[in-house]
C-alpha cells in the first residue's frame, strides 16, 4: 500500500482567490516547493484535494477548474515536484446546478474524498496526511483516519479554543516546508 499526502488547494497549496479558475492568478504559496520535494523523495504520493462549490452554484464548470489545476502542477513540475492525483468535490446543497446540489459525502468536513483517493490510489489512510489550512479540512482527515496539519501564517486562535477533538490538528505551521519537517520525522 501507498502513503498520502492530501493537499488542500486554495489557500494551502496556493494563494487564496476565491472563486478563482483563471490560471494567471494561479500561485503558489511560500515553502510550498522545498516541502513538497522532501515528501516526495521520501515516498509520500502527492493528492490535491478541492472543495468547488462554484460549480454547484454554476459560477463556472469542472472543465475551468481543470485548466487551474493544470496550471499548479506546471508550477511544480518547472521546480521538479510532481502531483500523482487530483480529488474534487463539485457539490453544495444550496447550489443552482441540479446534478450537484446534493448533501455529498466528499465535501470537507466530510472524509468521502479521501476515502475515495485511498481506494483509486491503494493508500494505507493510516500512514497519510492531510495539509489544510481550515479545521473543515482537519476534520476529514481525523474522520479518514489521518495525521492532520492545520497550516496558517499567522496562527489563529480558534485552533487552541477548539474542544472539538476531531477538529484538532496534529500540529500547525507556517507553511508547507515546516510541516513537511514535522511529518518526515513523524512517520516511518
Ligand atoms: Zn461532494
Amino acid at each position: 500500500m501507498n502513503k498520502a499526502i492530501f493537499i488542500n488547494k486554495d489557500g494551502t497549496l496556493i494563494k487564496d482567490v476565491p472563486n478563482n479558475v483563471n490560471p494567471k492568478f494561479v500561485s503558489l504559496n511560500e515553502g510550498v516547493i522545498e516541502g513538497l520535494k522532501l515528501l516526495q523523495a521520501k515516498g509520500f504520493y502527492l493528492i490535491l484535494i478541492t472543495n468547488q462549490e462554484g460549480i454547484a452554484y454554476g459560477h463556472f464548470k469542472e472543465q475551468a477548474v481543470l485548466g487551474a489545476v493544470y496550471r499548479v502542477e506546471e508550477l511544480l513540475k518547472f521546480k521538479g515536484v510532481y502531483l500523482d492525483g487530483f480529488m474534487l468535490c463539485p457539490h453544495h446543497p444550496n447550489g443552482k446546478v441540479r446534478k450537484y446540489s446534493v448533501e455529498c459525502d466528499c465535501r470537507t468536513p466530510k472524509p468521502g474524498l479521501l476515502i475515495n483517493a485511498a481506494k483509486k490510489y491503494n493508500l494505507d489512510l493510516k500512514s497519510s496526511w492531510i495539509m489544510g489550512n481550515r479545521l473543515d479540512d482537519i476534520e476529514a482527515g481525523n474522520l479518514a483516519g489521518c495525521h492532520t496539519v492545520l497550516i496558517q501564517k499567522e496562527v489563529a486562535t480558534s485552533v487552541d479554543t477548539e474542544s472539538d477533538e476531531v477538529r484538532k490538528p496534529g500540529g500547525v505551521f507556517v507553511d508547507i516546508e515546516k510541516a513537511a519537517e514535522f511529518i518526515v520525522t513523524h512517520s516511518q
